[in-house]
């Protein structure tokens, strides 16, 4: 039987239009090899076997009957399981939505669907998206598959390690402070959270909504263009997606590209001469591994052979992104997290006398301790008398990081750093002291709050063999060209086909 397991799109595309196989036998394949090896790596929540063997007949009718494959075309996916698809449930990683099955679909999984994905399974996640490690998911512990003693990254862990144990070609995660970038840095695959706006969030279950964006993880840049050619795009269900985002603002400032991603791509001569890159000095201080420095120099000096123009630069206030994070994210979450009360969504506690009571039950029942925690501080950062010292602080705070990545931006093309302070850690490493592991995302988050594009590629090894990646990131709607630095970096940097073990191993 063909191999296709840990193949990019084209790569699978290429099998399926050739007859070499068919998108059922592409779909069986990632389920029994998801089957086989997903009771130690735990990437799934649910395997959608009946969804993706029905989505692959489609796929293969309408190609015997002439049709063209369609951009994604027999391609198996994994969908974070915070992203709503109906007839499964989509759990969140959470007790209190154990046994919710949303009655409608995200559009971003109507917009792969119709362009012939094939959805293998829910991924495993952090609770309501609230992690850096994936451990806080109430339903099981994902492992990294490179070292199934480390952890993923969170948390979109289980999508990534879907894409890095070839359960799945690509895979879908969100990201609020870094859980796309963090889980693809410690599972060496690409990882990209588009600008906010440019994917709708419409079915995807909010976290904090100012700061949430849907995006792919693929095991190339190509990849991730491809996925995200799919998603991007105007949803009038979603009012803060952005209308026609290339037509209006990129052609005009980033004349060379257009809306075709993947064509940007191809189309590249992979020089990156008259493009100006900026390091985030800031970011390589304190905390960062020997392994991850030297492996950001080496991707410097990449860029640099590549005929990039090299600078440090300083973006003010990166120092206080964290905290200013952790207030507007959490206020976001307590607002956004009181819908589950036992009575609109999700599960409830039938044995209370009174509704105080039920409420009461059902959430100290239903929420995990982090989630927990987050709800106690929002809703203290946005109480009389603390909202003017906190969340407003944090909102004026917000916006002086947005400026100082714009004047950033007046004289740098790209700003780098690594995605993450250091590799994959251990199981249990860090669940006792939330706020070292709130510092793994020290690097992603001020992206998040600046509403910009980054992506992490793979960049090299460090400490125990595990992989390292390169954030890199863009003024907002800049996601093409974004993409085309990356795989220019990509394709020089010499890790684009290296997979983890469990991708590899002799089937
Ligand atoms: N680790 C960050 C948090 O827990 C980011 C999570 C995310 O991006 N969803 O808030």
């Amino acid at each position: 039987m063909t191999d296709v397991i840990g193949k990019t799109i084209s790569e699978i595309k290429q099998l399926i239009s050739s007859k070499q196989i068919s998108a059922r036998e592409v779909a069986t394949l990632h389920i029994e090899h998801a089957k086989r090896n997903d009771k130690e790596t735990n990437a799934f929540i649910c395997l959608t076997e009946e969804l993706a063997l029905k989505q692959a007949d489609a796929v293969d009718k309408n190609f015997a009957s002439g049709g063209e494959l369609p951009a994604l075309g027999g391609v198996p996916i994994c969908l974070k399981d915070n992203i709503c698809v109906p007839d499964y449930p989509t759990t969140c990683g959470s007790k209190i939505l154990e046994n919710f099955k949303p009655p409608y679909q995200a559009t971003s999984a109507n917009r792969l669907f119709e362009a012939g994905a094939v959805c293998i399974g829910k991924g495993n996640l952090d609770e309501f998206a609230m992690g850096s490690s994936n451990e806080n998911s109430a339903f099981s512990i994902t492992r990294n598959p490179w070292n199934l003693k480390k952890v993923p990254g969170g948390s979109s862990g289980g999508p990534a390690v879907a894409v890095a144990s070839g359960y799945s070609s690509i895979g879908f995660g969100s990201d609020t402070g870094g859980s796309i970038r963090l889980p693809a840095s410690f599972c060496g695959i690409v990882g990209m959270k588009p600008t906010y706006g440019l994917v709708s969030r419409f079915g995807l279950v909010a976290y904090a909504s100012s700061l949430d964006q849907i995006g792919p993880f693929g095991n190339s840049v190509e990849d991730c263009a491809l996925a995200l050619a799919v998603i991007v795009g105007k949803d009038p269900k979603d009012s803060t997606s952005i209308d026609d985002p290339f037509g209006k603002f990129n052609t005009k400032k980033y004349p060379a590209l257009d809306m075709n991603f993947a064509k940007s791509l191809t189309g590249h001569d992979g020089s990156l001469k008259g493009i100006k890159i900026g390091v985030l000095n800031d970011l390589l201080g304190e905390g960062l591994e020997s392994e991850v420095r030297a492996a950001t120099e080496n991707g410097i000096k990449v860029f640099k052979e590549l005929g990039a123009e090299v600078d440090e630069v300083k973006v003010d206030h990166l120092d206080i992104a964290l905290p200013v994070y952790y207030i507007i994210a959490t206020a976001e979450a307590s607002a956004n997290l009181s819908r589950y009360d036992g009575v609109r969504y999700g599960a409830r506690d039938k044995d209370s006398q009174d509704l105080m009571s039920m409420y009461m039950s059902t959430r100290s029942a239903g929420f995990g301790a982090e989630v927990k925690r987050r709800i106690m501080l929002g809703t203290y950062a946005l109480s009389t008398g603390y909202y003017d010292a906190y969340y407003k602080k944090a909102q004026q705070v917000r916006r002086l990081i947005k400026e100082a990545f714009d004047k950033a931006f007046e004289k740098y093309d790209v700003l780098i750093s690594p995605t993450s302070p250091t590799v994959a850690f251990g199981l249990g490493e860090k669940t006792d002291d939330p706020l070292t592991m709130y510092l793994s995302d020290i690097a992603t988050i001020p992206i998040n709050l600046a509403g910009l594009p980054g992506i992490s590629v793979p960049c090299g090894f460090g400490r125990e063999g595990l992989p390292i990646g390169m954030q890199l990131v863009g003024p907002q709607l800049s996601d093409a060209r974004l993409l085309t630095v990356a795989h220019a970096f990509e394709k020089s940097v010499g890790f684009a086909s290296k997979r983890s073990p469990l991708a590899t191993v002799a089937r």
